[in-house]
This record gives structure tokens, C-alpha cells and sequence, in this order.
């Protein structure tokens, strides 16, 4: 296993043992599509590949269906969550458009000076992460730092009914999976700079606005790949 190479991976994404790095063997490998949505993930290859026991593979499967990216079946065992439909795509966003602006606008009337430095480290982080182990890896972490902007702007905001229910619908990991072929990060980073803006200047409004705009441009981005 590679461990080491693990250990000066960001905050968020941190190992503390053989578990969370299979984990983010398996996460990465979903995020990638190398498995594909729909498929079996069986527990003895998937062990023997990454040369541990099935017990952390396990434990990892058992982790990613809470995510929503793997589902369990009765006899049939673990699998890949489908990709999304067109229609629980329109849903999620039409969703995060109702609650993000708002979280939005509520965090810039909220944010002291500790919360935005510590906002745009984690918007530093998605543009100047580790050097990637390779292109999956990269991606698997961009998703991951682009969730936890989000969720850390929504902390700001206060509402804690916002924030957990955006979060337990897995949004970014979802979405991100989807378009795993299409190009979305240096766009993204433009316009959580322009959130940034809005914050640094502790304007509500034109946090709003750059929040709803943001979720607009991404819908539209990943909308070409229907
Ligand atoms: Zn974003």
C-alpha cells in the first residue's frame, strides 16, 4: 500500500490509518469512473488488488454507501451507485439554488476575519493542492476540497437545517463523479474567487449573487455532457 505518499495530503483528506487509505483507493476509483456506476465491487478482488485484508475494504464500502456512492444489496452484495438521471440532476441543483445563495449571503453578514482566512485556504487548497499522485487522484481531492468550501461557507452561515441537509445529500461527490470527463476547474475557481470578493468586502448581497451565479455556470457546464 502506499501510505506514505499519503501523509502530507491536505486537512481534510488525511489518513490515519490502513482503513481511510483504502478508502480513498476506492473513492477515487468510483470518482473515476474506473468503476463504473452500476457495477459489483467485489470485496475479495478489491482486498487482493489493494493487498490488505477484507475487513478495511469493508469498512470503506460500508463508509461510501453512507456517501451515496455505493449501494448495498441483499445477496448481491456492493455496487456502484448509478449515475444520475437528467431529472435528479435538475433536482439537486434547483435544491442547492434555494439554500447556497441564501447560505451565502447569511455567512457574508457572519464571517470574522479567522473564518475568511480559513475560507480562502480552502479555496488555496483547490487551486495549489500537493502535486497529485496522478489524474484521478487530483480529481477525487478537487471534489472533495470543492465540498468542503462549500459545507465551511454554510458553516459560517449559521443554519445548521441548511447546512446538514445540502451535506447528507452528497451533492459534490455526485455531481463531480458525473462529469469526471469534462472540464470544470479553472472556471470553478474563478468564481469562488469572486465569492471571496464579496466576503472580503462583507457585502450580503453580492454574495448571494456570486453563489447563485456559481451554481448556475456549473449546472450549465455539466448540462453539455447529457
Ligand atoms: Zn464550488
Amino acid at each position: 500500500m502506499a501510505v506514505a505518499e499519503q501523509t502530507n495530503r491536505s486537512e481534510s483528506v488525511r489518513p490515519s490509518s490502513i482503513a481511510s487509505t483504502v478508502y480513498d483507493r476506492i473513492y477515487e476509483r468510483l470518482m473515476s469512473l474506473e468503476i463504473a456506476p452500476g457495477s459489483r465491487i467485489p470485496i475479495d478482488a478489491i482486498a487482493r488488488q489493494l493487498d490488505v485484508s477484507q475487513t478495511p475494504v469493508r469498512e470503506a464500502l460500508a463508509r461510501l454507501e453512507r456517501e451515496g456512492l455505493v449501494r448495498k444489496e441483499h445477496l448481491i452484495g456492493f455496487s456502484a451507485a448509478p449515475q444520475l438521471t437528467r431529472k435528479q440532476f435538475d433536482d439537486l441543483y434547483a435544491f442547492r439554488l434555494l439554500l447556497e445563495p441564501e447560505g451565502a449571503r447569511l455567512a457574508a453578514e457572519r464571517m470574522t476575519p479567522e473564518e475568511l482566512s480559513r475560507l480562502e485556504q480552502a479555496a488555496a487548497d483547490m487551486e495549489h493542492g500537493e502535486p497529485p499522485v496522478d489524474r484521478n487522484s487530483r480529481y477525487s481531492r478537487f471534489a472533495r476540497a470543492d465540498a468542503h468550501f462549500h459545507d465551511e461557507i454554510l458553516r459560517v452561515a449559521g443554519n445548521e437545517v441548511i447546512r446538514s441537509t445540502l451535506f447528507n445529500q452528497h451533492v459534490h461527490l455526485q455531481i463531480f463523479r458525473f462529469m469526471f470527463h469534462t472540464r470544470v476547474t479553472q472556471e470553478a475557481l474563478e468564481e469562488h474567487e469572486r465569492l471571496l470578493v464579496a466576503f472580503r468586502a462583507g457585502d450580503p448581497e453580492a454574495a448571494r449573487f456570486a453563489m447563485a451565479e456559481h451554481i448556475e455556470r456549473s449546472r450549465d457546464r455539466i448540462l453539455v455532457a447529457f
